[in-house]
C-alpha cells in the first residue's frame, strides 16, 4: 500500500543535523515556495514557444503574466498555503473546520486568482457547513497540492498514516480524489525528506515508490510541456525539473519554462527544491522581490508550524 510505502524509515529517522539546519530547511521550503509562484506567474498558461518569442529564457522576477501582477507578487498558491498555516497554528492541528472557514475568509478578501474547483469546494462549505466534498474523479487538480506546505511542517516526524489522515483533512475541502491525495503526500513527504537532509536519491525512491502506485504518474517517458492543472502533468514537470538539475536556480528556470500551469509548477517545485538546496541556494535577484508581508508571514509560520511538529515536540531537535 502507497502508504506504508512512502515511509521508508531511512528518509524520516532523526539525522545528527542540528535544529538550526533543520530550521533553515524548513524556511528554504517556504520562500522557495513563495519565490516559484511569483517567477512561473509570469508565464502562466503560455506555451514553451511563446515564452521563448518573448523573452527567450523566462529567468527573472518581472510580474505582468495573465493576471498583470506587480514585480515579486504571490497568487492563490502562496495565499492559500498562509491562509492554511495561519488556521493550523490558530487550531493548533489541521483541522477542517478552521481550515476551510480560513479558506473562506481568504476568498472574501477578492484573490487576484482562484481556481473553479477551490471556488466551488469553499462554496459548498458555506452553504452546507460541510468539510469535505464527495469524492469525484474530475476533481484531480492540483488546487489541494498547491497548498500541502502546512501540513509538511506540522507534521515533520510524523508517520506516513498520520500525515496522510491530515492531509486528506485539508485536501477534501475541495479536492476529494484518489490521485490529488497520492500526488500530495508524496510531495509532502518529498519536503519532509528534504528537510530531514536526505540525497536526491531519497527523493526519487519517494517519487518512484508514487509512480509504481500511480503508474500514471511516471515522468520517465516523454517530456511534459504546456502543463495543464491536472495533477499528474503537474508532477511530472516537477520531478523531471528536480532530478534534471543540480541547483534551486536551474530547476526553477527548467520547470517555469514549460509554461502551461508555471506558477503552480514552480510553487510545488520550489518548496521541494527551496527544502533540499536551503535558502542560501534562493537566487537574492529573485526572493528581494517578494513582499515584505509575504516574506514575513512565510517565514514565521516556518517556525512556528515545526515548533509544533512531533519532530521537535518529541526532542529530537534541540
Ligand atoms: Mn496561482
Ligand atoms: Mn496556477
Amino acid at each position: 500500500m502507497l502508504v506504508s510505502a512512502l515511509n521508508p524509515e531511512a528518509l524520516f529517522r532523526a539525522r545528527a543535523d542540528s535544529g538550526e539546519l533543520i530550521r533553515r530547511r524548513a524556511v528554504g521550503a517556504y520562500l522557495g515556495f513563495a519565490v516559484g509562484d511569483a517567477l512561473g506567474a509570469t508565464v502562466e498558461f503560455l506555451t514553451p514557444r511563446e515564452i521563448q518569442a518573448q523573452y527567450r529564457v523566462h529567468q527573472d522576477m518581472i510580474g505582468g503574466g495573465w493576471l498583470r501582477l506587480r514585480r515579486g507578487q504571490v497568487t492563490d498558491d502562496t495565499e492559500m498555503s498562509l491562509a492554511l498555516g495561519r488556521s493550523v497554528l490558530d487550531a493548533g492541528a489541521v483541522d477542517a473546520q478552521a481550515a476551510a472557514a480560513a479558506f473562506s475568509d481568504w476568498m472574501r478578501t477578492k484573490p487576484v486568482d482562484i481556481g473553479n474547483t477551490v471556488r466551488r469546494g469553499i462554496a459548498h462549505f458555506r452553504q452546507s457547513g460541510t468539510t469535505a466534498m464527495p469524492e469525484n474523479d474530475y476533481d484531480a487538480g492540483n488546487g489541494a497540492c498547491m497548498r500541502c506546505l502546512p501540513v509538511a511542517l506540522v507534521l515533520l516526524g510524523a508517520d506516513a498514516e498520520h500525515v496522510d489522515r491530515a492531509n486528506r483533512v485539508q485536501a477534501h475541502i475541495t479536492h476529494h480524489n484518489i490521485l490529488s491525495d497520492a500526488g500530495t503526500l508524496c510531495v509532502i513527504r518529498m519536503v519532509q525528506a528534504a528537510i530531514l537532509g536526505t540525497d536526491k536519491a531519497g527523493l526519487r525512491l519517494l517519487a518512484d515508490t508514487l509512480v509504481a502506485d500511480h503508474r500514471s504518474f511516471n515522468f520517465e517517458r516523454k517530456r511534459v510541456e504546456n502543463p495543464s492543472a491536472y495533477i499528474v502533468d503537474t508532477l511530472k514537470v516537477v520531478f523531471q525539473a528536480l532530478f534534471a538539475t543540480d541547483s534551486f536556480e536551474s530547476a526553477l528556470i527548467e520547470a517555469v519554462n514549460r509554461g502551461g500551469d508555471a506558477d503552480t509548477t514552480g510553487a510545488i517545485l520550489g518548496m521541494i527544491a527551496g527544502a533540499f538546496y536551503g535558502p542560501a541556494a534562493i537566487p537574492a535577484r529573485w526572493s528581494r522581490h517578494l513582499e515584505r508581508r509575504i516574506k514575513q508571514e512565510a517565514v514565521n509560520q516556518a517556525h512556528a508550524l515545526l515548533a509544533l511538529s512531533p519532530f521537535v515536540l518529541s526532542g529530537q531537535v534541540k
